[in-house]
């Protein structure tokens, strides 16, 4: 694994996205640069490789992109927390706030494994509030969320306040 390489350049930064005064850390840039998602890829299984993780569940749909991979190199099951209404089976779900609005997800138990170690992963982690609701929507399914990952953590936000105790790690933060 390349541990030099400049992950910060490899991530467009769009101001005033989705509204002025957003700064919008975009990761499509990551995925359109091979040397970067390899990168990312091989630093996320570098953090976990060792830890006790049973399963990794990701958050729609830039979540998608980083975890499924990453389940792949650790052999282990992936689990989608979709937005409502898109799982087909008998679904769990969970709704939270957004700034403006609710937001609900929702997973189907059946793919949660109970009593097991999930890692839930998405692209940013910027106020918390959607890996809470994914955190209490797996633990709703009886299994134990052993960790948080974002590629890009703004802590500024204070997602560590809303997260608890549960580890967190990311690749790059913003301050
Ligand atoms: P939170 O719930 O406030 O932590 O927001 C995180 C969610 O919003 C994640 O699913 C992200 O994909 C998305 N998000 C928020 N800000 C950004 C950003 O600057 N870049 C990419 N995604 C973002």
């Amino acid at each position: 694994m390349e541990t030099n390489f400049n992950l910060d350049a490899a991530i467009r930064k769009v101001p005033d996205f989705p509204k002025k005064g957003i700064l919008f850390y975009d990761i499509t840039s990551i995925l359109a640069n091979p040397e970067a998602f390899k990168y990312c890829l091989d630093a996320m299984e570098a953090l976990y490789r060792n830890e006790q993780i049973d399963a990794v569940a990701a958050i729609e749909s830039r979540g998608f992109v980083f975890a499924a991979p990453f389940a792949d190199r650790l052999g282990i099951p992936l689990i989608l927390i979709r937005k409502k209404g898109k799982l087909p089976g008998k679904t769990l779900s969970k709704k939270y706030q957004l700034e403006y609005g609710e937001a609900e997800i929702e997973v189907h138990p059946e793919d949660v494994p109970v009593g097991k170690q999930v890692l839930v992963v998405d692209d940013l982690i910027a106020t918390g509030g959607t890996l809470r609701a994914a955190t209490d929507l797996i633990a709703s399914a009886g299994a134990k969320v052993a960790g948080l990952f974002g590629v890009v953590g703004l802590p500024f936000l204070n997602y560590r306040a809303v997260l608890g105790n549960i580890p967190i790690k990311t690749l790059i933060e913003y301050h």
